[in-house]
């Protein structure tokens, strides 16, 4: 795959939430997380500036989930249920965005994606630099 992209179109399952993303390191980003949310939601993001997401339609259908901390405030489609994304509350300047809502990406297009350690979130936790990272999540291909 090209992990190289930058701008991208995306949108929700419904398509009432349609969008234009520029990447901040392609697909290069790409995170899962163990945190009480994404260990429900399962998906696969990837990250971009604030300034660089523009949604064309849709943004009044867009429903925002907040808990914990409410400091992260995750995003998603009202109609058809599906996360777009969400401002990390890991750096607040950036959005993640949900992989399988861009252009002919999948999840199950990655090899390997890794896994930050949301569960014990680096914001309230002061170990090592590599408190935020838990691991890699590998899809095991099918023959
Ligand atoms: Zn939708």
């Amino acid at each position: 795959m090209n992990k190289d992209i930058s701008t991208i179109d995306g949108q929700c399952h419904c398509s009432k939430v349609q969008f234009t993303v520029t990447l901040t390191d392609g697909l290069h980003t790409a995170w899962r997380c163990n945190c009480s949310l994404c260990r429900m939601r399962g998906a696969i993001a990837v990250s971009t500036n604030l300034d660089d997401i523009t949604i064309h339609t849709g943004a009044d259908n867009l429903s925002l989930y907040q808990f914990n901390t409410k400091t992260a405030k995750h995003y998603f489609c009202s109609t058809c249920g599906i996360y777009t994304h969400h401002q990390r509350r890991s750096n607040p300047n950036q959005y993640g965005i949900n992989v399988a809502c861009l252009d002919g990406l999948s999840p199950f297009d990655f090899a390997e994606v890794d896994v930050l350690n949301g569960a014990n979130h680096p914001r309230d936790t002061r170990n090592s630099p590599h408190a935020d990272h838990v691991g890699v999540l590998k899809f095991i291909p099918a023959d």
